[in-house]
């Protein structure tokens, strides 16, 4: 499913601004600033493979776990191994559950030829590598953003920014932090989860009083409508 079909450009390992990023003169580029005289567009493309949360199979056209690519090059999420075929350059994992990072549940040794970031390391991929910090991909800047989800395993959302375009994906949720908020700033678009729709999602709290679990769709509105008028949900629970 293609979620915004912008165009895609090239520019992953380029360092430069190239004068074929003109602004063709619409929408909400129109005030920004020009560079040497031709106003830059930058533009993602949003491919979301994968929309079936942990859940059982419910239909035909509702199969694949996450995985979002982004400009055919960057995959966040990892939910199935057959997403490796449109060989992302870059792979980012918000947390490893296994609808979100297929080999955490699977028997098979895994070895995967790009690099793997995320919130923690594992044995089940050992080349695995954590990101803590914001790190800069030719054209792409990727910033780390803690969530709260789970007790087991850490969990982050991404917020992923190519010039002037923002996109903040998340896997699952309960919230983001208030001291990220400022990072999080105006956003192009959030991805999100759909786990649950009603409000209060699913949220539990261990004997230490720790909680985990899912917003609902209705809190994510409330939390990210801050941020975005545009709120991509994905990852749907046994609701749909
Ligand atoms: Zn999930
Ligand atoms: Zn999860």
């Amino acid at each position: 499913m293609d979620v915004h079909n912008l165009s895609d450009d090239e520019g992953y390992n380029s360092k430069s601004l190239g004068a074929k990023h003109v602004w063709h003169g619409r929408g909400e580029n129109k005030d920004r600033q020009p560079l040497n005289g031709y106003p830059l567009v930058f533009q993602m493309h949003i491919k979301i493979l994968g929309t079936r949360g942990e859940i059982r199979l419910a239909h035909p056209k509702h199969v694949r776990h996450s995985g979002v690519l982004i400009d055919k090059k960057l995959l966040f999420d990892l939910g199935e191994k057959a997403f490796l075929k449109w060989n992302p350059r870059s792979i980012f994992i918000t947390h490893l559950h296994p609808d979100h990072a297929f080999f955490m549940a699977s028997a098979e040794e895994i070895t995967i030829d790009v690099p793997v970031f995320a919130p923690e390391t594992s044995h089940r991929l050992t080349a695995m590598k954590v990101i803590a910090v914001p790190m800069q991909l030719g054209r792409y800047k990727i910033t780390p953003i803690p969530v709260t989800h789970s007790i087991k395993v850490k969990a982050l959302g991404f917020l992923i920014e190519k010039g002037d375009k923002r996109i903040f994906y998340t896997g699952d949720l309960i919230s983001v932090r208030e001291r990220y908020f400022e990072t999080l700033g105006k956003l192009d678009a959030v991805i999100t989860e759909a786990s649950f729709l009603r409000k209060g999602g699913l949220v539990r709290k261990n004997e230490q009083g720790e909680i985990f679990g899912h917003a609902g769709v209705s809190d994510l509105v409330n939390l990210f409508s801050t941020f975005t008028s545009r709120i991509i949900f994905t990852h749907f629970g046994s609701c749909f």
